[in-house]
């Protein structure tokens, strides 16, 4: 078993997680419980992302670091209509519910 990933946002973990069983790939969560419990603080234990396949961790890292680090390269827009400026996650504008140009 590798750890793969981790991160101290369960969410973020969880579509990591869905993203590996969508290529096939066997994982599970650890800390789970910790992360979400809230009997340590809120970020204090990072949730972890293993595979239990060794073999698949090297195909798993590159489809979490390409897939999780994309939204992030995109740049931020600005509306045209209120000319407020969204993340690039955004489909549509958060001031004004304009929808991204794209
Ligand atoms: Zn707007």
């Amino acid at each position: 078993m590798q750890r793969v990933y981790s991160h101290e946002n369960m969410t973020i973990l969880s579509s990591a997680k869905n993203l590996l069983e969508l290529n096939g790939i066997d994982c599970f969560i650890k800390n789970e419980y910790h992360a979400s419990g809230g009997h340590v603080g809120w970020g204090a234990v990072p949730v972890e992302l293993w595979v239990y396949n060794e073999q698949a961790a090297d195909r798993a890292i590159s489809i979490l670091d390409k897939e999780l680090n994309q939204s992030t390269d995109l740049p931020d827009w600005q509306c045209k209509h209120c000319a407020e400026w969204n993340a690039a996650t955004f489909e549509s504008c958060w001031k004004c519910q304009e929808i991204h140009p794209a």
